[in-house]
């Protein structure tokens, strides 16, 4: 099997890319990607066994480590950021333990970005902290903040950009610079924009982290992730722990991700336009104090959003007018329980659009000062918008704005 739908160039547009790359034919010459449900790979004699696993010869030998179709996903992904290689992982969570797991030893220590996915956030203090790993929370907005955490024992950086639910931004070149000076992994979770809006390795990032469940897939159907990097980095830091410890994507969430790829591009953009429409709309709303989105010109790093994203993204959060905590949460309860259409859940990149409340869910175990700290207050909504026209999405947020 081989390329034969990508003929070999670097200058294909994104768009292109996200449809072709890495497609790999069987002798039937499918036009879909074939799905290749098999645990196990047969060899022609016992040397050939020998040399397979001896890893003398390449090819398949069994699909915790590699898999034709999966393999296709991360090529294609790989593609899209970039990057010479990448590695798909059972989930985005796996995808973030696997390269703490092949990076990290006892006694090392990380700087990772305030406001993280919560997951994350718990796995790099109270699990990798149980076996000797430290983390320094400090602001995703000021590299100085990451220079002056730096210890001789500091391995990594972690960010997320923009962040959940404040739509912060981390500058990734700035950033880069200093983790490249300090010899230091700079790796960032691209959940939110995908390579369709940001690809963080141009810009000086060693690693980039998929949560593939979501916009990857974009459908709400499967779970998946993956980390992407350098043919070296995967290969000898991230394979050896995936093909041992197996947080493997099966085959069939591949196929699924890689039919999510083909149309990514132009979801992105829809979904950061209707974002878009629906935050201006918010903007004029008299109710609303503030309205949190990276493509509006009041967001405090408008600036470097447009020098660094394509597009704003899909999540937009917003912040209703109160009184008093109560008032704001009620106003704010009023808003979610009034909608018709959209979805009352904590996740997003869904085609559907989403509403959350975040001070009593995502962010509900979180102390209150915490809370307070990263300005998530009890009236702020988060919204991350999907493919309805945006004119039915502001209806739907009208109803309960009115009170
Ligand atoms: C959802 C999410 C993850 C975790 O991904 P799963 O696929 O749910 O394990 C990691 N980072 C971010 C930013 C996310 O939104």
């Amino acid at each position: 099997m081989q390329d034969q739908d990508f003929p070999g160039s670097d200058d294909w547009a994104i768009e292109t890319i996200g449809v072709r790359a890495g497609t790999a034919r069987t002798g039937f010459g499918e036009h879909a990607e074939a799905m290749f449900l098999t645990s196990s790979y047969v060899f022609g004699s016992a040397a050939e066994a020998a040399d397979r696993f001896s890893g003398r010869v390449e090819g398949n030998v069994y699909s915790r480590f590699t898999n034709p179709t999966v393999a296709m996903f991360e090529q294609r992904l790989a593609a899209l950021e970039g990057a010479e290689a990448a590695l798909a992982t059972a989930s985005g969570m796996s995808a973030i333990l696997t390269c703490c797991m092949g990076v990290l030893k006892a006694g090392d220590h990380l700087v990772a970005s305030t406001g993280l996915f919560g997951s994350t956030n718990q796995l790099f203090s109270n699990i990798l902290g149980r076996f000797g790993i430290s983390t320094t929370y400090v602001s995703p907005s000021d590299p100085a903040a990451w220079q002056a955490a730096l210890r001789p024992e500091t391995r990594l950086f972690y960010v997320e950009t923009p962040s959940n639910p404040m739509m912060e931004l981390a500058d990734i070149a700035a950033l880069a610079a200093v983790s490249k000076a300090a010899g230091v992994l700079l790796v960032v979770d691209n959940c939110f924009c995908t390579p369709a809006l940001q690809q963080p390795l141009a810009l000086g990032a060693d690693v980039v982290i998929h949560s593939a469940t979501k916009y990857i897939d974009g459908q709400g159907r499967v779970l998946g992730g993956a980390i992407v990097g350098s043919k070296a980095f995967i290969k000898d830091q991230m394979l050896p722990f995936l093909r041992t410890a197996g947080p493997t994507l099966s085959p069939f969430n591949a196929w699924v991700l890689l039919k999510g790829l083909e149309t990514l591009s132009i979801r992105m953009e829809r979904q950061s336009a209707n974002a878009l429409a629906v935050a201006r709309w918010l903007e004029a709303q008299p109710q609303v104090a503030r309205v949190i989105y990276p493509g509006l010109e009041s967001h405090p790093q408008f600036a470097l959003a447009q020098r660094q994203q394509r597009l704003g993204g899909a999540v937009l959060s917003f912040e209703l007018k109160g009184a008093t905590p109560e008032e704001q949460r009620a106003n704010a309860w009023r808003v979610i329980d009034s909608t018709r259409l959209v979805s009352i859940t904590a996740n997003l990149g869904d085609t559907r659009t989403t509403i959350t409340h975040p001070a009593t869910t995502t962010h509900g175990r979180v102390s209150p000062e915490v809370r307070a700290a990263a300005g998530i207050t009890e009236g702020l909504i988060r919204f991350a918008v999907g493919l309805e026209h945006p004119d039915d999405l502001c209806r739907d947020l009208a109803r309960g704005l009115a009170g």
